[in-house]
């Protein structure tokens, strides 16, 4: 088993004053923090000021997108090697509201995972189903395919997933109150593992796989038990530093 990777993702969510409060009081609560790994993704124009106010607490940097271009004519793009300058660490790529509200695309999403990934920071990729997909039975191939559109442009290829992260994310269950069964999510996260095992067992075991989807402090744990889940992405619970600390509390005692 994994020691557990919690990542906050705050949305389009806070403004200076939140941030001044809820990250020093975040860093307070984790100081004690050992076994989990911990993130948090501001919104863009604040990573800086969050990347101040965390100094040097395990509290890590993610960004909750980023463009596929270096530099250049690119006007409003954010590229990751300004991130890196930043010290992000993690980024999001292909986030549901993202692959809906802005039309991203497998393909677009697969280039932005590669040159995450060739710069030298972790990217999170976020996969899953949406609701007809899910009463369908179609959750595995829609899983799967949007992890082979990567692995194609790769040249067919895993290496480009080692050491890195997917967030399963059922669309339906992101904001709704309503999470996966931890069950079955465990059988979506062995197949993902499974699949990239049959390239290379090295990289499928490398990579590690967190669950998103109306994660709370009630129902966490009953996830972080599963074998195949390596961690959680939390959106409206990481909002609230209590909250979120106490996600944090409870896996670190599993680890
Ligand atoms: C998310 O934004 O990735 C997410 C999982 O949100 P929530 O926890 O609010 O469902």
């Amino acid at each position: 088993m994994r020691n557990s990777l919690i990542v906050g993702n705050w949305k389009l969510n806070g403004n200076k004053y939140h941030i001044t409060n809820s990250v020093a009081k975040l860093v307070e609560l984790c100081a004690s923090i050992s076994r989990s790994y911990i993130a948090i993704a501001p919104p863009v124009v604040y990573l800086d000021m969050v990347r101040r106010n965390l100094r040097d607490s395990c509290i890590k940097l993610c960004a909750q997108n980023v463009d596929p271009y270096i530099s250049g004519a690119f006007t409003g793009d954010v590229s990751p090697i300004m991130l890196q300058d930043l010290n992000v660490k993690y980024v999001l790529i292909g986030h549901s509201e993202r692959r809906i509200y802005h039309n991203e695309y497998d393909a677009y999403v697969a280039q932005k995972f590669c040159i995450v990934k060739k710069i030298g920071l972790i990217p999170i990729l976020c996969i899953g189903e949406n609701k007809k997909e899910h009463a369908c039975g179609y959750t595995e191939s829609v899983c799967l395919n949007q992890i082979k559109v990567i692995i194609k442009l790769s040249g067919g290829t895993v290496e480009v997933f080692k050491d890195s992260i997917i967030a399963y994310e059922p669309v339906w269950a992101i904001g709704s109150g309503v999470s996966a069964v931890p069950e079955e999510v465990q059988m979506i996260h062995k197949s993902i593992r499974n699949y990239i095992e049959s390239y290379s067992i090295n990289i499928a075991s490398s990579v590690r796989i967190l669950y998103g989807g109306s994660v709370t402090p009630e129902n966490v744990v009953n996830f972080l038990n599963q074998k195949d889940i390596d961690g959680v992405l939390i959106g409206s619970a990481s909002l609230d530093a209590d909250k979120f600390h106490d996600i944090i509390k409870l896996s670190e005692k599993l680890n």
